[in-house]
C-alpha cells in the first residue's frame, strides 16, 4: 500500500484540511517489475549476438587468420548472428505491437485446410531435411472466423517448434476436431502433436513466458528467439481462444488450440 497526504486550501487561501490517499500499488509495482525484467532480458538477448559479430569481425580485421576455411566459418557466424538479431528484433516489435493493441485483427472466414496447406508448403522442405513425416488430418469445408495472417503465424510457430524439437525420423501431426458445447457454442480444437523430445513437467507452466526456454543452447542452435510461444498465446487470446500443452519427456508434445468456429459446410 502507498500512503500520500496533501494539504487542501479554500479558494481564499484558508486551510481546509488534509486529503489522504491510500492506494493499493501491488499491480502497478508488479507491472513495473515485469517491464524492467523484460528490458533486462531484451538487452541480454541482443548483447550476445552483437558480441559475437564484433568479436569475429575484429579477429578478421586484425588479419591474423590466414586459413581460408576458418575465415569463411567466421564470416558464416557473423552472417548467422546478424540473421538472429533480425529475427529477435522482428519478434520483439511483433510482441509489442500485439500487446499495445496497435494491430487490430481483420476478421474473415478462414478455411482451415487451405491454411494448413499453405503452411505445409513452407515447412515440408524443412521437415524432409530431418526426415520428419508431416501428417495433416483436416477436413475440407471447415471454416473459422479470424485474422488469416495471425492464424497462419500461430500455427506456423507451433509447427516449426514441433519440427525443431523433434529428432530425425520423427512425426508431426495436425488435427482439427469440432466440439459442441451448446447449440450456439461450436468450437474447433486444433492440435499439433509431435514425437519429439518433450518438455519436462516443471517447465510446462513457464514455456509461454517471454524468453523462457527449456534448453537455451538447443533453442539458439535451432534459431529460436524464445518469443514464439508468447506471441502464439497472445494471438490465440486475441481470437478469444485458449491454448494448452501436454507433454512427456522422450515421447513428445501436444499443443491444443481451442477457437470459436464460424460454420462448417459438409
Ligand atoms: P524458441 O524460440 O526457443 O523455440 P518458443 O517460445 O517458441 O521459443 O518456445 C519456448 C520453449 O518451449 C522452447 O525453447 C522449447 O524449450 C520449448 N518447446 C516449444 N515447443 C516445443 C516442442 N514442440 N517440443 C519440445 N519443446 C518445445
Amino acid at each position: 500500500l502507498q500512503f500520500d497526504g496533501v494539504p487542501m486550501f479554500e479558494d481564499q487561501g484558508g486551510y481546509r484540511g488534509m486529503l489522504f490517499l491510500l492506494q493499493d500499488v501491488t499491480d502497478i509495482r508488479r507491472l513495473e517489475a515485469m517491464r524492467s525484467e523484460f528490458v533486462a532480458n531484451v538487452s541480454h538477448e541482443l548483447k550476445t549476438p552483437i558480441a559475437a559479430v564484433k568479436g569475429f569481425a575484429e579477429t578478421l580485421l586484425a588479419g591474423g587468420v590466414d586459413d581460408e576455411e576458418t575465415k569463411r566459418s567466421f564470416l558464416q557466424i557473423i552472417y548467422d548472428e546478424g540473421d538472429r538479431l533480425n529475427r529477435l528484433i522482428g519478434d520483439i516489435l511483433e510482441l509489442s505491437k500485439i500487446e499495445s493493441k496497435r494491430a487490430p485483427l481483420e476478421y474473415v472466414p478462414v478455411n482451415l485446410k487451405e491454411l494448413f496447406d499453405s503452411i505445409n508448403e513452407v515447412l515440408l522442405p524443412v521437415a524432409s531435411k530431418k526426415s520428419i513425416q508431416m501428417h495433416q488430418g483436416i477436413k475440407e469445408h471447415l471454416y473459422i472466423e479470424g485474422d488469416e495472417d495471425r492464424l497462419r503465424q500461430i500455427f506456423m510457430n507451433l509447427l516449426s517448434n514441433a519440427i525443431s524439437y523433434t529428432l530425425e525420423g520423427g512425426r508431426v501431426k495436425v488435427e482439427a476436431e469440432i466440439v459442441n458445447i451448446g447449440e450456439e457454442d461450436e468450437k474447433v480444437l486444433i492440435s499439433v502433436k509431435d514425437t519429439g523430445m518433450g518438455i519436462p513437467k516443471k517447465d510446462l507452466p513457464r514455456i509461454f513466458e517471454r524468453f523462457y526456454r527449456v534448453d537455451k543452447a538447443r533453442s539458439r542452435s535451432s534459431g529460436g528467439t524464445g518469443l514464439g510461444l508468447s506471441i502464439v498465446k497472445h494471438l490465440v487470446e486475441l481470437h478469444h481462444g485458449t491454448i494448452r500443452v501436454e507433454s512427456k519427456v522422450g515421447e513428445g508434445s501436444a499443443f491444443t488450440v481451442e477457437l470459436p468456429i464460424m460454420h462448417t459446410l459438409d
